[in-house]
């Protein structure tokens, strides 16, 4: 892998120390000393961008619309559509947030660099949603909510994304994140997995070109207030144990097993694989 890629300082924390947590065959897992996030070194082994699993998503649009519900519950109990109207969706996949959204009365827009995905978005809910990212031409001040769900992890600058969420959003706007969480049993037995056999190659849940970033309760607090953000709410959550099945689809039977008692036993012990923040920009 390139050089180009490589990754030694924190994002967040310039000059902040760091340290290898993990070493895995063709990259290693860094953390910040200072805020806790942890990322792959290097981010990446080219520029190709590469888009999420569409077929799986498209087999479990009825989850989908359930997980969408629950993150709409509650971006309504801290930023109602009567006094945060225009909402922004970074990473809206086929729309489905964006029409749940709509129907309870916010003013939706959306942005995702896939192009099937638009367009399947755009039969929709017409030409407010377009190809392209929030970047620095994003004019400021004139958005109350962002959100962007699984998204931020897949970035190799999320300290400019949250820059550029910062200048979009209006004082006291709001941003809702969604993310695979290092406080999760997912995480934790993974990690140990990838001590116990640092050469032999399978998913830790980060990986160059994919997940390059693992954020935590702890992770988000510092930088989201770092970064002129009050968190408002930040708790773990569990993707859906049918999601998870579908997307192991090919699996045995042993490992379609263990993917359901790994699941009741991470809600049980409150260690879900995804951390939800809402956070109120000052
Ligand atoms: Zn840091």
């Amino acid at each position: 892998m390139t050089d180009v890629f490589q990754q030694n300082d924190c994002r967040f924390c310039p000059g902040a120390k760091t340290k290898d947590v993990l070493r895995r065959p063709g990259f290693n897992v860094k953390q910040c000393m200072i805020c806790g996030v942890m990322w792959t070194d290097p981010l990446r082994s080219d520029e190709v961008f590469r888009i999420s699993d569409e077929n799986a998503y498209l087999q479990v649009s009825d989850i989908v619309s359930s997980d969408n519900l629950e993150r709409l519950r509650l971006i309504l109990k801290y930023a109602p559509q009567d006094s945060y109207n225009k909402l922004l969706e970074i990473g809206f996949m086929h729309g489905d947030f964006l029409c749940q959204a709509r129907e309870v009365g916010y003013e939706v827009h959306g942005l995702d660099l896939s192009e099937s995905a638009v367009s399947v978005a755009a039969s929709k809910l017409g030409d407010c949603v377009k190809r392209g990212t929030l970047d620095e031409t994003h004019s400021g001040n004139s958005v109350d909510i962002i959100a962007a769900f699984n998204v931020i992890e897949h970035m190799d600058a999320p300290d400019n994304f949250l820059d550029n969420a910062k200048r979009a959003l209006r004082p006291g706007g709001q941003l809702a994140l969604e993310t695979p969480s290092q406080e999760s049993l997912y995480h934790y037995i993974m990690f140990l997995r990838g001590r116990l056999n640092p050469g032999k190659e399978f998913e830790i849940g980060l990986h160059p070109n994919g997940h390059m970033f693992k954020y935590g309760k702890k992770a988000w607090k510092n930088i989201l207030s770092k970064r002129g953000f009050t968190v408002l709410h930040c708790a773990t959550r569990s993707t859906s144990i049918k999601e998870l099945l579908v997307k192991k689809k090919s699996s045995g039977i042993a490992t379609r097993i263990g993917i359901i008692l790994f699941g009741i036993l991470a809600r049980m012990l409150g260690l879900g694989n995804r951390i939800f923040v809402i956070a109120r920009s000052q």
